[in-house]
């Protein structure tokens, strides 16, 4: 008797018409099958996305989105505003159902300029974590013109990709931080380069990802190889953050400034200007004048500044953030069954001591931690069950350290 040729159970064909015939229990199932059973599984688990993350967007609204940042950024109040509502209305944009008539809302990728360690991550990454899509970092200085050394645009959708669990669907909705954009800048004062690597050609790159266009991506990063697979990506819903210090802005915007005043002298000398923060009064035509192109400007729509950390701000970062500093050194010797304790003085050394590092923030952190290293290396497993460290404390310390080394040297 001939054997009976066995049969995919869902679309009855052949197993010799498919490539591979899974056995179940009493039933088979074909490649294809699997695969389109598959695709329905991705459908409606996009779909549950899309619904939770509306459910998510109508309890968080502006004001909800900033009180949430206040809980981990000091001051930056502007940017913090203006975050809030871009944000809010880039996740509103990605909501909208759209019909064939219907007012398209444009992205709006943001801009932030302000000195180094003065919160432009943090505030990018806090967005992230509140919203729970993919963050990437990446650093502007080392993209590349494809055919150059370095690495390609397309390696910064690569890392949302990796922060995505390579969950193709989810890296869609992420939000990238681009770190240094300034560096990117064309520089005009170099007219010997005939072709600026690091420069225009970079922002043109870019320029395509911020406009919302499919992408190649490389899942693995690194170089375009010709028999990689790569990964379609959808930049369109993928909110852009870039950030950087813009050395110097602040002269253009000086100039800008006296040149407003000598033209209508009276509106704007009857208005005080703050002089010595100046990036307050930052407009896109700055950005062009340091070196962007306008197109690149005009795909960072919103833009802000960060104000430098005064020392007020400094020594309330070390001590009021949700997870501050001191907070954390706390609970580090907590777990040792040492209760730690911060006095004012030594807060306030702390303070002047980073201040003097022109650090901004991040110097706080490397102080603390040389002050406390002798600490946390000899006192686990001892009977000393307290420290407080007072400013007396502190600067034995600090003028031991290395840090303190490299002070007396600059
Ligand atoms: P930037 O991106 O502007 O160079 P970061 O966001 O990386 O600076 O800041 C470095 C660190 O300094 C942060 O991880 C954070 O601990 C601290 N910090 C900076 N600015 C603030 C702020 N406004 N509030 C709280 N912490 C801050």
């Amino acid at each position: 008797m001939a054997k009976e040729e066995l049969t995919c159970s869902f679309c009855g064909r052949k197993k010799a018409e498919t490539n591979l015939l899974i056995a179940g229990l009493d039933a088979h199932i074909c490649d294809r099958c699997i695969e389109q059973a598959h695709g329905i599984v991705l459908e409606e688990t996009n779909e549950s996305d899309t619904k939770s993350l509306a459910a998510e967007l109508i309890l968080k609204k502006p004001r909800e989105i900033k009180e949430f940042l206040d809980q981990y950024i000091i001051g930056q109040i502007q940017s913090k505003k203006v975050m809030s509502v871009a944000v809010y209305n880039h996740y509103k944009r990605l909501l909208q159902k759209t019909t064939e008539n219907d007012v398209e809302i444009e992205k709006s990728n943001i801009i932030l300029v302000g000195e180094t360690g003065t919160g432009k991550t943090l505030i990018a990454r806090t967005i992230a974590r509140m919203l729970n899509v993919p963050f990437a970092i990446v650093d502007a200085t080392v993209l590349t013109e494809a055919g150059y050394v370095g690495e390609d645009v397309e390696t910064i959708l690569t890392r949302l990709l990796q922060a995505a669990d390579y969950n193709k669907e989810k890296a869609e909705k992420g939000i990238v931080f681009i770190d240094e954009i300034d560096k990117i800048a064309r520089k005009s004062d170099n007219p010997s380069i005939t072709r600026d690597v690091s420069g225009e050609g970079v922002q043109q790159a870019l320029l395509k990802l911020l406009e919302g266009s499919v992408v190649n991506v490389p899942p693995k990063g690194g170089r375009k190889h010709p028999d990689q697979k790569f990964i379609e990506i959808d930049t369109q819903n993928i909110l852009f953050i870039a950030g950087g210090a813009f050395d110097g802005v602040d002269k253009i915007i000086s100039k800008r400034l006296n040149m407003q005043a000598v033209g209508y002298s009276a509106s704007i000398s009857d208005h005080k200007i703050e002089k010595d923060n100046l990036l307050q009064y930052i407009i896109p035509k700055d950005l062009k004048d340091f070196g962007l192109i306008p197109e690149i400007i005009g795909r960072l729509p919103v833009l802000s500044y960060m104000n430098p950390l005064d020392e007020v701000t400094l020594r309330s970062i070390l001590t009021d953030p949700k997870n501050a500093i001191t907070k954390q050194y706390e609970k580090l010797f907590e777990m040792d069954g040492i209760t730690l304790k911060f006095e004012e003085s030594a807060l306030k050394y702390i303070v002047n001591e980073a201040v003097e590092y022109r650090l901004g923030a991040r110097g706080l952190r490397s102080l603390c931690e040389a002050i406390l290293t002798d600490a946390m290396f000899e006192m686990p497993g001892t009977k000393t069950k307290t420290l407080s460290i007072n400013k007396k404390y502190a600067v034995n310390k600090l003028t031991k350290s290395t840090l303190k080394k490299l002070k007396a040297v600059s």
